[in-house]
């Protein structure tokens, strides 16, 4: 093949944006698997984002990520949908292939990762899950679809847990119920895996935790978390005390990005340096 002065282009759409990290983490990627791609930060406000894939089209880009506030708006913009994507009812990566747009949601598969990597098989188990934005959603939706017996939704409001719940039972073959969140409640007895989804514990907010009652935690339960900075949140820490087996959140935004870098590029990256460049940016290297 005749050498090539146009590098493939990727990127990410969102807004606020400027302190994803993601870039660089792909870039990195790029760089170490040897192949000739560009990942752009940039930054779309809500109400533009038709305008904005009309411009990555044009341009021929081979895909993007879709963040906040971008994730279900970005529905309307899909040309065909995965099932999961469908489901959760929110695309958080696009690829672009001869102009027509496939979205996928690779958040909860990235999660399911995180798990096998640590030796946890979902199939038959009971998933507990604090918070019923985004991240939950997706969590839920792929732990029952990759066989979850019952998903335990526990929400503030109580609107988008029951929701939740609903969609589990409608969509999927897993028992699901909602459970309204009352500060140092105990985690329910039968719960197998407890996964912290909502945004409490993210930096600079790093001395909060989830108010529940942590002697509820047993050793026989997995405990995870989908904050990534800092990895070793509180909640973790506190699960750990009890003698559970916890999964960092890092882990799992690593996998959502190795997942996507698969679409995207066709080959596997590496984890080992997606992970190394993300603490060094959060400063947890050494
Ligand atoms: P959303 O805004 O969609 O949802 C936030 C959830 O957290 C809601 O359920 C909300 O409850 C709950 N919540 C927030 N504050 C409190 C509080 N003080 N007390 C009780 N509940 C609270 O956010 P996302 O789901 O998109 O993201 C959640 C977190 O997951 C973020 O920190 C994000 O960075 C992280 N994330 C990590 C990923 C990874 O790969 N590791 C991937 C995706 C997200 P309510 O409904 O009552 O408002």
């Amino acid at each position: 093949m005749s050498k090539t002065y146009r590098s493939q282009l990727v990127g990410c759409f969102g807004d606020p944006v400027d302190e994803n990290p993601t870039g660089v983490m792909e870039e990195a990627a790029f760089a170490a698997a040897g192949v000739d791609f560009r990942y752009l930060t940039m930054r779309v406000e809500a109400g533009k984002l038709g305008d904005a894939f009309a411009g990555i089209r044009a341009m021929n880009f081979r895909g993007i990520n879709l963040t906040i506030p971008h994730k279900v708006e970005g529905l309307k913009y899909m040309d065909s949908l995965s099932r999961a994507a469908q489901i959760i009812g929110a695309v958080n990566m696009v690829v672009i292939e001869d102009g027509k747009t496939f979205g996928e949601n690779t958040d909860g598969r990235g999660y399911l990762m995180s798990l096998e990597q640590a030796g946890i098989d979902i199939r038959g188990k009971n998933l507990t899950v604090l918070g019923a934005g985004g991240a939950a959603r997706a969590i839920c939706v792929e732990s029952a679809l990759a066989g979850a017996a019952k998903v335990t939704v526990i929400n503030r409001s109580e609107e988008r847990g029951e929701e939740l719940a609903a969609l589990i039972r409608e969509k999927t073959d897993a028992e699901a119920v909602y459970l309204p969140w009352t500060a140092g409640m105990a985690v329910p007895a039968d719960t197998d895996i407890l996964a912290n989804a909502t945004s409490i514990g993210l930096f600079p907010n790093v001395d909060q935790k989830p108010e529940i009652d942590y002697d509820s935690v047993t050793k026989d339960m997995v405990v995870t978390d989908v904050i990534f900075n800092d990895p070793n949140s509180l909640f973790l820490q506190e699960s750990a005390k009890r003698g559970a087996k916890t999964i960092d959140g890092l882990g799992m935004l690593i996998n959502q990005g190795a997942l996507n870098f698969k679409l995207w590029t066709g080959v596997d990256p590496s984890y080992e340096v997606m992970r190394a460049v993300l603490m060094k940016e959060f400063g947890l290297d050494g």
